[in-house]
Formats: C-alpha cells, sequence, structure tokens
C-alpha cells in the first residue's frame, strides 16, 4: 500500500466505485493515465445541459455537506449543481453558501419523501418549509425521495402540490430519485422497473439514480430511455469502491475482540472471508491499492456515458472539493478501465448492488437488505456515520441483528453470489454501534 495511506484511509479518500471484464499483465496496466488537474484551485471543466431544462450542469456537483464554507468553496470553483433533501436537515447551510450569488446560476433539487400524509396541502406546506429554509424565491427541482414503487412515483398529492408551486412560481421542474425497492411479500419492483415508467410518466424532467461500474446493467437502460425523452440525468452511488477494505478491518477487530458470536453468524463470516481472500489475491496481483485511481477511474467511467449530466459528490471537506472538481472534464484511459475491470473481478465480489433488492424477497424477517448495505455504504464511504445512524434506526429493529438467528436464505437468492450475511454482520455492528 503506498505510503500515507491506510485502509481506513482508502475508503475516506475513494468516493467512488468499480468493474469486470478480462485478466491483464500487471505491466499493461501500470501505463501513465490521463492526469488530473491538482491543487486547492482546481475549477471545473465541462459543464453539461440538464435534459429538457436547458439549464448547463457543472459535471460535478456537490451533494451533501453540512459545512457552508466547503459548499461556498464548490461553488467558487464552478460547481453550479446543488442537491438537497427535506431528510438532510442541512437546507440551511445551503442558503448560506446561495447568499448574495445570482440566483439563476445556481440549480438546486431538493426531495420529499412520501409519508403518510400525502394530501396536497401537506405537500405544499412542506414545500414551503424547504423554500423558508433554502432562503430562496424558487427551488429549480422538486423530487419524489427515493419512489421505491410505482405507486409512490404516482402521488397524486405530490404532483397537484408541484403543479400549483410552478402556477406561484416556486417551482420549475419536477424530478425523481431512486434507490431501489424495499418490497417485500409483494411483487418485487426494481429500480429500473420504477425508472422507465417514469420516464413513461412523462412528467419528471430530473433523475437522482444509482449507476456505477460494478452495476452498468441496472442503469444502462434508463438511462439510454431517458435520453430518448431528453430528460436530465444525474448519478450518485458511483463509487462502490472501499467496502472490501472496511470489512477486512473488522473482522480482524472481531477476531481480537475474542467475542462469543452465534454459528450461523460465524458461518457468514466464513463465506465473506473466501470472497475477502479473493479480493486480497487481486489487489496484490494486480497492484489495486491506490484507492484514488480506482475511485478517479470510478467517476471518469460514469462521466463516459454521454446521457449523464452530472455526477453528485458528498464534499465534506476542502480535500473533497479538490478530489472532485479535478476529475471535471477529463475521461477514462484504457489503462484506467482495465484497471476498474481487475477490480470489479476482485474486491467488487463483496459490492451490493445498490437498488438491487433481489434477494429480499425470500428473507423470513422482511429484512431491507439493499438499505441496509446502502446505510452502510453512507457510514463506510461517505464520512456520514450519524445520518446512517439515524436511517438504521427508523427500521425500528427489524434490521440485520435478526439475521444471526438465520440460515442466510438470502445468499442463495442474490443474483451476484454476494455473501450476503456475512455482509449485513458487519452492517450491524457498524450501524448499531455494537
Ligand atoms: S440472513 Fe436471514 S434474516 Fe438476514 S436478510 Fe438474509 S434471509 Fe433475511
Ligand atoms: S445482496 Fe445481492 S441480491 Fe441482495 S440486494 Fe445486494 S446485490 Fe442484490
Amino acid at each position: 500500500m503506498k505510503k500515507g495511506l491506510n485502509r481506513r484511509n482508502f475508503i475516506k479518500n475513494s468516493t467512488l466505485g468499480i468493474i469486470g471484464g478480462t485478466f491483464i499483465k500487471k505491466d499493461l496496466i501500470s501505463e501513465t493515465t490521463e492526469p488530473e488537474k491538482k491543487g486547492e484551485d482546481s475549477k471545473i471543466g465541462a459543464f453539461r445541459t440538464l435534459g429538457r431544462t436547458g439549464f448547463r450542469v457543472s459535471d460535478i456537483s456537490i451533494g451533501f455537506s453540512n459545512n457552508t464554507q466547503v459548499m461556498k468553496k464548490a461553488i467558487e470553483s464552478g460547481v453550479n449543481y446543488i442537491d438537497t433533501a427535506e431528510s438532510y436537515k442541512n437546507q440551511k447551510v445551503v442558503g448560506e453558501a446561495i447568499k448574495g450569488l445570482d440566483r439563476k446560476s445556481i440549480f438546486i433539487t431538493s426531495k420529499l419523501e412520501i409519508k403518510k400524509d400525502k394530501s396536497e396541502a401537506g405537500f405544499i406546506k412542506r414545500f414551503n418549509q424547504c423554500l423558508k429554509e433554502l432562503d430562496t424565491e424558487y427551488i429549480d427541482c422538486m423530487m419524489v425521495h427515493s419512489a421505491e414503487t410505482i405507486e409512490i412515483l404516482k402521488t397524486p398529492g405530490f404532483h397537484s402540490a408541484m403543479d400549483q408551486m410552478k402556477k406561484e412560481g416556486k417551482l420549475r421542474y419536477v424530478g425523481v430519485s431512486n434507490h431501489g425497492s424495499n418490497w417485500y411479500k409483494e411483487p418485487k419492483v426494481r429500480m429500473a422497473t420504477i425508472l422507465n415508467e417514469a420516464v413513461k410518466d412523462g412528467r419528471f424532467d430530473v433523475f437522482l439514480m444509482a449507476y456505477n461500474f460494478i452495476q452498468e446493467d441496472l442503469g444502462a437502460e434508463v438511462i439510454e430511455n431517458c435520453i430518448k425523452e431528453n430528460i436530465g440525468v444525474t448519478l450518485m452511488k458511483v463509487n462502490p469502491v472501499g467496502k472490501y477494505y472496511v470489512i477486512s478491518d473488522r473482522i480482524k477487530k472481531l477476531k481480537a475482540e475474542g467475542k462469543k458470536v452465534h454459528p450461523l453468524y460465524l458461518e457468514g463470516v466464513v463465506r465473506f472471508k473466501k470472497k475477502a481472500a479473493n479480493a486480497e489475491r487481486f489487489i496484490k496481483k494486480y497492484d489495486l491499492n491506490d484507492p484514488n485511481e480506482i475511485s478517479n477511474g470510478a467517476i471518469k467511467f460514469v462521466l463516459g456515458n454521454k446521457g449523464v449530466s452530472s455526477v453528485v459528490c458528498s464534499m465534506n471537506n476542502f480535500d473533497h472539493i479538490d478530489k472532485f472538481v479535478s476529475l471535471s472534464g477529463t475521461k477514462l484511459s484504457e489503462p484506467e478501465k482495465r484497471k476498474l475491470s481487475l477490480y470489479k473481478e476482485g474486491p467488487g465480489q463483496l459490492y451490493c448492488r445498490h437498488g438491487c433488492s433481489e434477494c429480499e424477497s425470500i428473507c423470513p424477517s422482511g429484512i431491507k437488505v439493499s438499505d441496509i448495505m446502502r446505510y452502510n455504504h453512507y457510514f463506510d464511504a461517505h464520512d456520514r456515520q450519524k445520518y446512517a445512524i439515524r436511517k438504521y434506526m427508523s427500521l425500528n429493529g427489524k434490521d440485520a441483528g435478526l439475521c444471526v438467528d438465520c440460515e442466510g436464505y438470502c445468499e442463495s437468492s442474490c443474483t451476484y453470489d454476494l455473501p450476503v450475511q456475512g455482509l449485513l454482520s458487519m452492517a450491524h455492528k457498524n450501524l448499531s454501534l455494537g
């Protein structure tokens, strides 16, 4: 591992994702790759049209950030798309950061979850509260937050409220974000099914969706359809890198603690360790130790898709700005492409595809596998521990603690052959502070 980089730093430094492909000789993958712009003053180098909105957005945009100065600096560097949400509890930070700027030069999206009160009046009240927190006269795009079903997507109260907000000049466009399905015992609805329905629906101008080099299959078709309908596509979860490094550390910790654990839990860990050993082999053999190389490649990979307008990145400090903004306008080189491929073959085998949910219908306890893995991703790779724990607590005990006494049915139905029980057990240790 490179000097100054330990595994934990790898995770903190990488905030993106992976690949699949052929084995190649090490000397072929150590060719020089396209250099990124470096230094405190990195500037956005490319803007893309956000679908039918016609707005020219920076190809790198800012997602969750709780620091006004960091957000201001990102805007100064050319970032002009800000993604927030009612539930992020950071809208006041955004409001502070945009104060005094030409409002028309910034595109702000927020999101509303579809909760119990689905009335038009309820959505209008919450929308106005967002406006107040953002301290602005209008929101560029309000999204349905994490539409998990087609029914949620079409919530009448949300749409009539947004129509009203448009009439009042408080809203310009409507969008949708999606992490995947939560359904249990009901027919499964995959992310692609929901978003393809949103394309057909016609009321959504902008999407925020998961797409990365490990799970190309889940998003590529949706992006193609968005191109046809001129829908703006922004991306999250573009970085599946990092899971392995954190988990392998945790296994060591478990051993060192010498705790008595349930035999079925141990079985899950054993299955996990087999995959981990394979990942370790790949990392050593193909020199995949540089976290920046892999995670930067992951961003360049998604920017290579012409249907993608912007990649939403969590920026919590000034280093994050430099890391992400320096990737604006860059392209994936052939050597980087090969490395991503190798990563997908090795450590990528421990990555739960965001928005997949394929294994959930078989779980007797109705565990939301995909959501739990996503919360753990926030914890591990996005440095958003408090948010991740809060989300996990909201499961009210229907969490991965139940996996300890289970025979691991989900493993047999994981399309990607992941050691699901081991991964969930690790997530539980993180998120329950156990
Ligand atoms: S290990 Fe068992 S309880 Fe946990 S998600 Fe899998 S099937 Fe469900
Ligand atoms: S564990 Fe496998 S099947 Fe289940 S959500 Fe993750 S990738 Fe999909």
